[in-house]
């Protein structure tokens, strides 16, 4: 009997052999006995007949696809996926697929009912020709049966039931079919004419149709970024090629889906968080057998197989959703390259700010860097300055002098968008009598405070406790919340302007379904003149009425111990200002700060992002950091503080002794604690390992990892691995 590699999600860097009485394709399901369960496992392949001499194997118990649900393309994507983030085979096999499909689902979809003439034609047009909806409806089935689903619309319960009366039509269940009719479906919108900037971006993208290339389109906010999307993707779909859109988690509202929509039609597959299991894996059925053209969806959107993929597009590439923080660290961006090149296709990569990786790849002409200087119509760039607030009176964390500012504004009848990056009341819990601070026991962190729902919440775990009248450890009524959160800042701003109506966007007000779009539709109800929010407000939603953007603090970032924090300081600044003004009012943008001499204040207000970012990398060559050095990171954490020391230690130990044996160059850092020492009652710890050649890293990471998986210290911890890691919290 032949012997087969199947993978299983299971933590273990191996696939496991079976027998199997039938023949088995590459990348379809079967359920298999291990270790006493039965698990859902891929075909990875025939094992060669050295692998498995003088072992006794189990018989695979069921197969569970007729088609296999891994192209040879995609399955060996994922070995590349496995390889490169160092992530178990299974592992990285089920997170590619939809959840339906990790359990024993059909991955085939069942049968479909489909209504079709009873007649013949022109007996149908005589006995429909007083009832015009049911002659319509007589000439669509003059092609053809339909599927019932797609002609909703026109079949009515009532003519339905009408029409089967008088027997013209008839109703059968038909096995499923896929229907690649969604080219003749297409219905194209009407388009804006694109300025010179926009049709050079176009035409260098759709002229790459067919062939491998990355676009870097850099393009100031509201420059008119997603039109040229929307022209090369039009022409992409005029080719019969499919399109995959990826956007940010908190950019996939209704607005964007609606302007896609409007101008390609209504077959639009859209993949987020907030769908069932079943709406996911229908839209993965759809894309892989052609059903329709275009694909948007969120991170995880990659993984969607194309039977006629054209092109990719991720949008606001810089912004960090795309990493995944936990199982498979993967980023969707870089996959996205991988997948271009494999299936040889463009990615366009767009951004108003990019990310250092990716400008880094545009100046080395690794990608072809195409540029939107301006803003499209006749918006004109927000203006942007530093205040001083040293010394001055801050009310609600607002200077006096802004204040001002904000009524002149509020005056002219514009909107006024504040930004603040906590949510809550206020971010700590004191007493005034003996300095003691109200902290989370298992995170080590003080709590936050959250009035409206006399709560205190820990933003680390998750866990809350009623707000105590006196203090814990003096007993004195002298307990006061310290700084400002969005939610005082929305009660300080009532009372400032009480004329006003403050409307506020922080992830407390826009939880629940349809809650975020909901909030953004107020945005343009004219009553609301004074925004507060968290980064929400920062990811492209346009907000033309707002004419001054106010940042309260500018100077968390300018400290911090990530080295990524002034980038993401200056993309964010840049995002913010590219809410305001967008229409023909021109916008300014204030930063408040204690450090109005900062060289980054000063490089990103007087030059702007595109400076600051050439800058920064100058910086970041000097410093030996990405995106001139890979890096990876060992985390450990347990409960007792000395074990992710011990295990992280043995690591560099072991890193040691095989770095003797080569003559590969390493940096290895740590173990340190993580930047969050301690969270959700874990001691935490971490190990970077950092080259300027990424092979080293990896040459090196595969044989560390499979020893680890029998190194007694590993197992008294929780521990993972993150290639080019993005948070070192
Ligand atoms: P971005 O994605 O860069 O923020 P958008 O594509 O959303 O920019 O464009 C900003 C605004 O300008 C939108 O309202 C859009 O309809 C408009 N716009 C874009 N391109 C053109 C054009 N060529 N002519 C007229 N209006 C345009
Ligand atoms: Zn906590």
């Amino acid at each position: 009997m032949p012997v087969y590699q199947i993978a299983l999600p299971v933590p273990k860097r191996q696939t496991y052999m079976y027998t199997s009485d039938q023949c088995l394709h590459d990348g379809v399901r079967v359920q298999v006995p291990f270790a006493g369960r039965s698990l859902i496992g891929i075909v990875m392949g025939q094992a060669s007949d050295t692998e498995h001499r003088d072992i006794t194997l189990k018989n695979v118990d069921r197969v569970l696809d007729t088609r296999p649900l891994f192209t040879p393309l995609m399955l060996s994507l994922c070995q590349w996926l496995s390889q490169y983030y160092q992530h178990p085979i299974g592992d990285v096999l089920f997170t590619c697929l939809p959840a339906a499909l990790r359990k024993d689902n059909p991955s085939e979809p069942g049968p479909v009912e489909v209504v079709s003439l009873a007649v013949d034609i022109d007996t149908a047009r005589q006995q429909t020709a007083r009832a015009p909806k049911q002659r319509t409806l007589v000439e669509m089935l003059s092609q053809g049966g339909r599927r019932v689903q797609d002609v909703r619309d026109l079949l009515t319960s009532a003519i339905k039931r009408a029409m089967l009366d008088k027997a013209i039509i008839k109703v059968e269940s038909q096995p499923y079919t896929p229907e690649q009719d969604w080219q003749a479906n297409l219905r194209l919108g009407e388009k804006p004419h694109a300025n010179a900037e926009q049709a050079l971006a176009i035409s260098a993208i759709t002229s790459q149709l067919g062939r491998f290339g990355v676009f870097l389109l850099e393009g100031v906010t509201g420059s008119g970024k997603t039109e040229v999307y929307l022209q090369a993707i039009e022409e992409v779909l005029l080719q019969g090629q499919q399109v995959l859109v990826l956007v940010p988690e908190i950019g996939l509202t209704p607005q964007t889906v609606l302007r896609f929509s409007q101008r390609f039609g209504s077959r639009i597959g859209v993949l987020h968080s907030g769908l069932s299991d079943n709406e996911r894996l229908r839209v993965w059925q759809q894309s892989r057998d052609g059903e329709i053209g275009l694909i948007i969806g969120t991170r995880s959107a990659i993984f969607t197989p194309m039977q006629t993929p054209g092109l990719i597009i991720v949008d606001e590439e810089h912004d960090l959703s795309y990493k995944q923080q936990d199982g498979l660290r993967y980023h969707a961006r870089d996959y996205a390259a991988k997948r271009a090149k494999q299936e040889n296709i463009p990615l366009v990569l767009g951004s108003a700010t990019p990310s250092l990786e990716t400008l880094q790849n545009a100046l080395s002409n690794r990608y072809q860097h195409l540029i939107l200087s301006h803003r499209a119509g006749n918006a004109r760039p927000p203006t942007q300055h530093l205040m001083d607030i040293r010394e001055q009176p801050l009310r609600v964390g607002i200077a006096a002098g802004m204040t001002q500012r904000i009524r002149q504004h509020l005056e002219r009848g514009n909107q006024v968008l504040l930004f603040i990056n906590r949510r809550g009341y206020a971010p700590a819990y004191v007493c005034h009598q003996c300095g003691h601070v109200e902290s989370c026991r298992r995170c080590d962190k003080p709590y936050t405070v959250h009035r409206q729902l006399n709560k205190l919440q820990c933003h680390h775990c998750a866990s809350a406790r009623p707000i105590p009248k006196t203090c814990n450890q003096c007993h004195q009524d002298a307990m006061f919340g310290v700084g400002v959160g969005t939610e005082q800042l929305e009660q300080g701003l009532n009372t400032l302007f009480p004329e006003r109506k403050v409307l506020r966007l922080d992830s407390d007000t826009v939880k629940g379904k349809g809650k975020l779009s909901s909030q953004l539709d107020k945005v343009n109800q004219p009553e609301y003149q004074l925004l507060v929010g968290t980064q929400i407000l920062s990811k492209g939603h346009h907000f033309p009425r707002v004419t001054l953007v106010v940042v309260l603090d500018a100077d968390g970032a300018l400290f911090s111990g990530d080295f990524r924090a002034s980038e993401h300081l200056a993309q964010l600044v840049t995002q913010l200002a590219g809410r305001a003004g967008r229409a023909e009012q021109p916008g300014e943008m204030w930063l408040q700060t204690h450090n109005p001499g900062h060289p980054l204040l000063q490089d990103l207000t007087n030059n702007g992002y595109q400076h600051f970012a050439r800058y920064a990398l100058l910086e970041r060559k000097h410093a030996h950091l990405p995106p001139f050095t890979y890096q990876a990171l060992l985390r450990a954490e347990a409960t007792h503080a000395s074990l992710p020391h011990a295990f992280l230690s043995r690591c560099r130990e072991m890193l040691n002794e095989m770095l003797q044996s080569s003559a590969a160059s390493l940096q290895i850092i740590g173990p340190l604690p993580s930047l969050m020492e301690k969270r959700q009652g874990k001691y935490r710890m971490q190990l970077l390992l950092q080259s300027s050649q990424r092979s080293t890293l990896h040459r090196l990471l595969s044989p560390l990892l499979l020893q680890l998986e029998n190194v007694p210290e590993a197992r008294k911890v929780r521990w993972s691995v993150d290639v080019d890691p993005q948070d070192f919290t």
